[in-house]
């Protein structure tokens, strides 16, 4: 069983710099939910990383980040994919906790959670934060041109980051089905 780590907002769906606040706002990227099933399929174990400091800014609440990841979770039943577990971290950037990325909190977490190392498992994200996070928890940081990806790279990534077009060709490349 291989595992791979997702980052949510500009990996799985649009982002939105006034953040994503209803189950409305949440829209899938195209491609990628049919991408999560493919790696379910191959037998991957799908986890998501999230932060979600719009909680902290009083944005939206736990309630409602909760019917949007139903949302998410419905539509990727839909196309046959699942996703085993979402950590979000709700704090804001002053609250100086362990989980808001670039910190590696809720990779630490998830690895005692699943009893699992997570040297060289995949983790996909759209800023230079997640590939922080991912690194500093001895994953391996991918980066997407998606959602915030092409500004970061503009900001300049760490050498060893691969860099992928979208979560679908990330997918793409781990099963081989690359063309
Ligand atoms: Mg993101
Ligand atoms: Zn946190």
């Amino acid at each position: 069983m291989s595992l791979i780590i997702l980052d949510r907002d500009g990996v799985i769906n649009h982002d939105s710099d006034d953040f994503i606040k209803s189950p409305a706002e949440w829209e899938p990227i195209e491609d990628s939910l049919e991408a999560i099933a493919r790696l379910n399929h191959a037998g991957y174990r799908v986890v998501v990383i999230t932060n979600q400091s719009g909680i902290a800014r009083g944005l939206l609440d736990v309630d409602t980040l909760t019917r949007i990841h139903s949302k998410m979770r419905r539509m990727l039943a839909q196309v046959g994919g699942k996703i085993e577990s979402i950590l979000y971290c709700p704090h804001g950037p002053d609250d100086e906790c362990d989980c808001r990325k670039p910190k590696e909190g809720a990779f630490s977490e998830l690895a005692s959670r699943l009893r699992i190392d997570l040297t060289n498992i995949p983790a996909v994200g759209d800023s230079l934060r997640d590939l922080q996070a991912a690194k500093t928890a001895g994953a391996k940081p991918i980066l997407v041109r998606t959602g915030k990806g092409e500004r970061t790279l503009a900001q300049g990534v760490p050498e060893d980051v691969a860099i992928y077009d979208d979560l679908a060709s990330v997918v793409d490349s781990l099963l081989g089905t690359a063309l």
